[in-house]
């Protein structure tokens, strides 16, 4: 059958996700799967990867290949993944303790490097995985459905880290507006260099402040929504000029600002984006022919795997 008369792939699994229900996981995953058939992309040249937590689960559940790795370290699996195969479109995923606890000193040095991935973050303010304690991104003050007192410390302001640690592309995402979210996601998979979003999500099992309903605004006399789209007030994030230090440093400052906006006004969209070359444009790595592309697939002989295949046979 001829490659145009194959169906398009839409990257489902027959396999159910085990999140609670009302888990802004599904949201995100959805977006994601649909961001992928969108861009009418082949499963075998996606690739996911994931860290520990709720959100570890997503390669799972996407038709393409997956990699569940170790706690906060879906960032440099991604790199690893990339460097080698710079034909592939990788996907890291992780939660708020994945990304902003024991992988922050990844977050901040994925974004120096520039390399040509995606990486989202499911942000609920709690680790989900282990009952509810106080993730990185929970303000002080506030109190999970487990914990006894409320937090001490101070949440981590995703965006702003991510700004200044130099991502080339960082939006703010809703889990529960799925069309929207895919919107992003695949802006961000196109944009060249690392995309970083920051997908605020609910936790109806531990999370008992920032709900849909709260997110919605329904808590409010007023009703009106807190979260709000960037586009809809003509927010523009793109930098026209990458070798204009001026105009970069006051996008960053407005994009900085914005972030700091979480409480009855949250924003939605992409609020920085500049074109910068890449990690990869600064390497010279090789294929044996001397030409330039995926070094893994044609570089190292495929390994003989028979003598694995006959002792467990
Ligand atoms: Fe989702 Fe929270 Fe359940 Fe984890 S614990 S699956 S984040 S609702
Ligand atoms: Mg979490």
């Amino acid at each position: 059958m001829a490659v145009a008369e194959l169906q398009r792939a839409d990257f489902k699994v027959d396999r159910h996700p085990d999140w609670c229900p009302g888990c802004g996981d599904f949201g995100i995953l959805n977006a994601i799967r649909q961001a992928l058939t969108n861009m009418e992309l082949e499963p075998h040249n996606v690739a996911m990867v994931s860290g520990i937590g709720c959100s570890g689960k997503t390669p799972h559940y996407v038709g393409a290949y997956g990699f569940h790795t170790l706690h906060g370290r879906s960032v440099p699996f991604a790199t690893g993944l990339k460097i080698a195969n710079r034909e592939l479109t990788v996907v890291a995923v992780g939660g708020d303790g994945n990304g902003y606890g024991i992988g922050a000193g990844y977050l901040v040095n994925a974004g120096r490097r520039n390399l040509d991935f995606t990486y989202i973050v499911f942000n609920n303010g709690v680790y989900g995985l282990t009952k509810g304690q106080a993730s990185p991104t929970l303000p002080r003050g506030e109190r999970t459905k487990t914990m006894s007192e409320a937090a001490i410390q101070d949440g981590v302001n995703p965006i702003g880290l991510a700004i200044s640690s130099g991502y080339t592309f960082v939006a703010q995402g809703y889990a529960m507006d799925p069309r929207g979210l895919a919107e992003l996601i695949e802006g961000a998979i196109r944009h060249r260099g690392t995309s970083f979003i920051d997908v605020l999500q609910p936790c109806p099992v531990y999370n008992d402040r920032q709900t849909v309903e709260w997110y919605m605004g329904r808590d409010r006399e007023d009703k009106e929504r807190r979260i709000y789209q960037l586009v809809d007030e003509g927010f523009d994030p793109v930098v026209g000029d990458s070798s204009n230090v001026d105009e970069i440093v006051e996008k960053k400052q407005i994009a900085l600002a914005k972030s700091y906006e979480l409480g009855e006004r949250i924003p939605v969209g992409v609020l920085f984006q500049i074109d910068m070359p890449t990690y990869e444009d600064g390497l010279d790595l090789r294929r044996p022919d001397g030409s330039k592309g995926a070094i893994f697939k044609e570089a190292v002989p495929k390994p003989d795997l028979s003598w694995v295949i006959d002792r467990f046979r």
